[in-house]
């Protein structure tokens, strides 16, 4: 039942709606009745289950997001989070007031890569559509594989057989990788191969990623975006970022540090992934979570 989050709400009406229409012929309600009434009995079914899963009042929440703060985890090339305080306290007005500056990367902590990172005239990050960012959760558990290997990538295969146990991923889904490396966040040597920055540590960098392969395939199902528990879609060995560029130009947006999606059941949750909105960016900070219905 929770898997069906995404049913448009003008496909039932064009479904109910002819079985109205009929029916306002008084002499064939009866007839119609009995010929529909599955029809209607379905219909009934499906806006219950739409009902229930947009039922953002119950069922629970779940943060699949890394705090923004001095640790957050960059691109060993890329400037880290900053926050300063302009104020914090009680004013000469008497009333308490605090405002801080902040200044980042685009790429950092958990964050968005809209399509345009790697891949010219895709969509920036203001300009990935809102639906694109919102919709059916589907998670792909690949920590054994990664436990034992940490340039591990994700593979076609892989995805071949959570469908076969979940069924095809559908159009429009968000695919959510997890390789067990969340708890790692943020120590960098750990979750990333190295804490060291500046160029010369790019090299140094091991974490898994998602396959070219699997990303051709994500591409075939027609997915939304697809995000992971690592800095990069692409594994830290990566010298051509193929997976960056297979998902992107075929406008899939990624999200990168996503934090533990253990939580999370293997199809049936409601991701809600909305990034900062830069005018022409890249990527940006984002806010991901998870909803979960009321079975
Ligand atoms: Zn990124």
């Amino acid at each position: 039942m929770g898997g069906v989050v995404n049913i448009d709400r003008k496909w039932l009406a064009a479904l109910v709606q002819p079985v109205m229409m009929v029916a306002r012929d008084k002499h064939a309600i009866v007839e119609v009745f009995m010929r529909n009434i599955s029809l209607i009995a379905a219909t009934v079914c499906l806006s219950a289950t739409v009902a229930m899963a947009q039922d953002f009042t119950a069922g629970t929440w779940i943060d699949l997001t890394h705090s923004f703060n001095a640790e957050s985890v960059y691109w060993p090339t890329a400037d880290t989070f900053e926050q300063t305080e302009v104020f914090a306290g009680e004013t000469e007005g008497g009333y308490y007031y605090s405002a801080y500056n902040f200044a980042a990367s685009e790429h950092g902590g958990t964050h968005l890569d809209a399509p345009v990172h790697f891949a010219e005239g895709a969509l920036s990050a203001d300009q990935v559509p809102i639906s694109q960012l919102v919709g059916p959760g589907f998670v792909i558990d690949v920590t054994k594989q990664a436990a034992s290997d940490v340039d591990y990538l994700v593979t076609a295969d892989d995805i071949r057989a959570f469908e076969a146990e979940h069924g095809t991923i559908p159009a429009g889904a968000i695919v959510l990788l997890n390789t067990g490396r969340a708890g790692l966040y943020p120590d960098r040597e750990s979750y990333m191969g190295t804490a060291e920055r500046g160029d010369d540590a790019v090299a140094k960098l091991h974490f898994p990623g998602l396959g070219v392969d699997g990303a051709e395939l994500l591409v075939e199902r027609k997915i939304n975006a697809v995000g992971l528990d690592t800095p990069s879609i692409d594994f830290g060995q990566s010298g051509d970022f193929a997976t960056h560029v297979m998902l992107m130009t075929n406008n899939i947006a990624a999200f990168e540090n996503v934090a533990d999606m253990s939580a999370l059941p293997p199809t049936g949750s409601t991701i809600i992934a909305l990034p900062m909105k830069i005018e022409g960016g890249s990527g940006g900070p984002l806010r991901i979570v998870a909803h979960i219905g009321d079975q």
